[in-house]
């Protein structure tokens, strides 16, 4: 544990001093305001270790990353027939993009592009109001995490209602195409206040430890889904976690991830740890600029690439 705190504490002070920190997203107002100087960093290990280092207690919206538990939920209620609404490939668009919607005659490539995602909330809308569904999703978030203290920012959620045009685009031709079973406002309602739960490093990397132990929370001796579930989002994680950038995040960290425009990332070790690191400055492809180096780093420090031997 002292070594995986030392690479922490390392990280953590080349990352204030980096030259260049990308660019906060400011398409939804409410994120622009968030301070690019911020940065923090947790790991739980799966024997119940814990290591943070810098902002790992401060809340920051998650946006995204919702989408891995949004995933797993709509997955419990209906199995595989979800993968008749959504594929499982990666798509080389950026999050927000509508060409390859039309193409592909309304059927999102993955889960965790926003059509995919959209598509998601559809699912866990069946038989709820949307105020129930998005309750639903909170809880799951907080019994995985074990916090009963996270919730959902209300600002950062109207503020993307306010501007979300793009995600309506993308609702109204997922409805268009028949793969919407409710109204595009009332789908997006649940959509934009899953993505808009705030947690700290410290809370989501507790969230992400049934993905790294085979489905399980041993610690509090909880399955959350089967073995063979985790590790398909993983694998999600991996080819589809990280939009337009997801090669490259295979390439240079080697490990499940799941980032959002928050500038959070949730990272996965199979069998070993849930990491979660936040630095709110985008690269251009709308990752976490210095999240994704941090991550490059500590999985080298640490040999921690699912491609190691
Ligand atoms: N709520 C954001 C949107 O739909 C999520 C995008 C992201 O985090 O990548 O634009």
């Amino acid at each position: 544990m002292s070594e995986l705190k030392a690479a922490l504490d390392q990280i953590v002070a080349e990352m204030a001093n980096a030259p260049e920190r990308g660019e906060v997203a400011s398409y939804i107002p409410e994120l622009g305001k968030v301070d690019p100087a911020k940065f923090g960093i947790a790991v739980i290990m799966n024997d119940g270790g814990v290591a943070t280092a810098g902002d790992a207690d401060e809340p920051f919206s998650i946006q995204s990353i919702s989408k891995v538990f949004t995933l797993a939920l709509a997955l419990g209620r209906v199995g595989d027939t979800l993968w008749k609404r959504v594929g499982r490939e990666p798509s080389g668009t950026p999050f927000n993009s509508i060409v390859q919607l039309e193409r592909e005659e309304g059927i999102p490539r993955n889960p965790f592009i926003n059509a995919g995602a959209i598509v998601v909330s559809d699912v866990l809308l069946a038989g709820h109001q949307p105020r129930e569904a998005i309750g639903e999703i909170l809880s799951f978030v907080r019994s995985v995490a074990d916090d009963e203290t996270i919730v959902i920012d209300r600002d950062v959620a109207s503020s993307e209602r306010a501007t979300g045009y793009r995600n309506f685009a993308l609702a109204n031709y997922l409805k268009g195409f028949g793969n919407l079973n409710h109204a595009p406002e009332l789908t997006l309602g649940v959509y934009f206040h899953h993505c808009a739960i705030a947690m700290s490093c410290k809370q989501l990397a507790n969230a992400g430890r049934f993905l790294a132990n085979s489905g399980r929370i041993p610690s509090l001796n909880h399955t959350v889904i089967s073995g063979e579930r985790a590790r398909r989002i993983n694998a999600l994680m991996l080819t589809c976690g990280h939009y337009d950038g997801s090669g490259e995040f295979a390439f240079r960290v080697g490990i499940p991830g799941k980032s959002g425009v928050g500038g959070g990332i949730l990272a996965i070790v199979p069998g070993v740890a849930s990491i979660a690191v936040w630095s709110p400055g985008l690269n251009d492809r709308g990752n976490s600029m210095l999240g994704s180096i941090a991550l490059e780093q500590l999985a080298k420090r640490m040999n921690w690439s699912i491609f190691s031997s």
